[in-house]
């Protein structure tokens, strides 16, 4: 398969904190030209059957995905996992680790935001869950936003939900090499997912894309709605100083909060190897 193909290898559905349905998704990604789609929930499977249906009713090409939070250098980073064996029982039970604690860290985070007058966010934000499990940041935002409080999601993580705010509270998500080794031993490749947005030093940087590839790791994410430009200039250099193959994906949550729509983003640089080449045994 070629460089230029429409392929959106990130997004979310109400499985973790986007607002659609798999099968919306499925629909507004191909009215959007996608050839090869995967859809990507936060810690979380359980939308990959239902996705994987309704790209085939659209006649798209589909890979199963998932994006994983791990813990590394105290910061948290999201790796996606695409076209694995999405019933091994090592990653869904993995997965099912990770997700425990959710709930007593959004607790947490509501008790801190109490102390600063706003009250009933962990019940208020309940409403806006489409997955018990995956009760996250994005979902205490739009509370936030429903009720006034700011006007949109990006000011509520600035003012309240990001390191040394109020309703901020750090959560021990997986390792790095456990969420590669889930990835990989169900037969899938493992991509760092959007790298220009975690302020890592050049050192914590070397690391992480170091320490990634002695693990398994074989993908990058260069072109996605995290980056600009320039960001996806510089790890396409990456990409190619550490030999990883690249993706592309829009991380769409939702039509009132994305800024990047399904399918509409620039296509891979040229020089890259895309993640699809190298799974094209697991395109379904
Ligand atoms: P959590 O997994 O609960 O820590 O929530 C992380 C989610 O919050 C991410 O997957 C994004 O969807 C969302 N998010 C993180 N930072 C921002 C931001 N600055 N503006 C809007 N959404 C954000
Ligand atoms: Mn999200
Ligand atoms: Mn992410
Ligand atoms: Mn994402």
């Amino acid at each position: 398969m070629e460089p230029l193909l429409n392929a959106d290898l990130h997004c979310h559905s109400v499985v973790s904190d986007g607002t659609l349905t798999p099968e919306a998704l499925a629909a507004r990604a191909k009215t959007n030209g996608v050839q090869l789609w995967a859809l990507t929930d936060h810690d979380e499977i359980g939308g990959q059957d239902r996705a994987m249906a309704a790209a085939k009713a659209e006649g798209m090409k589909y890979l199963t995905g998932v994006e994983i939070s791990i813990t590394f250098a105290g910061k948290t980073i999201h790796i996606v996992g695409l076209g694995f064996d999405h019933n091994n029982e090592a990653l869904v039970q993995g997965l099912r680790n990770t997700r425990g604690g959710r709930s007593e860290r959004a607790k947490e985070m509501s008790d801190g935001l109490a102390k600063v007058g706003i009250v009933g966010a962990y019940e208020g934000s309940l409403k806006y869950v489409g997955n018990p499990e995956l009760i996250s940041r994005t979902h205490f935002a739009r509370f936030l936003v429903e009720t006034g409080v700011c006007k949109d999601t990006s000011e509520v993580f600035r003012k309240y939900l990001t390191e040394n705010k109020p309703g901020f509270v750090p959560h021990r998500w997986a390792s790095l090499e456990n969420a590669v080794t889930w990835i990989t031993g169900a037969g899938g490749l493992a991509v760092i997912a959007h790298p220009a947005r975690y302020g890592l030093t050049a050192n914590e940087e070397f690391a992480l894309f170091t320490e990634f590839k002695n693990h398994g790791g074989r993908g990058v994410e260069v072109i996605t709605g995290s980056h600009s430009s320039a960001d996806a200039l510089q790890y396409a250099e990456t990409a190619l100083e550490f030999e990883l193959a690249a993706s592309r994906g829009s991380d769409f949550h939702s039509p009132e909060e994305s800024h990047t729509d399904l399918g509409t983003l620039p296509w891979l640089p040229g020089q890259l190897t895309p993640v699809w080449e190298l799974l094209s045994d697991r395109i379904q």
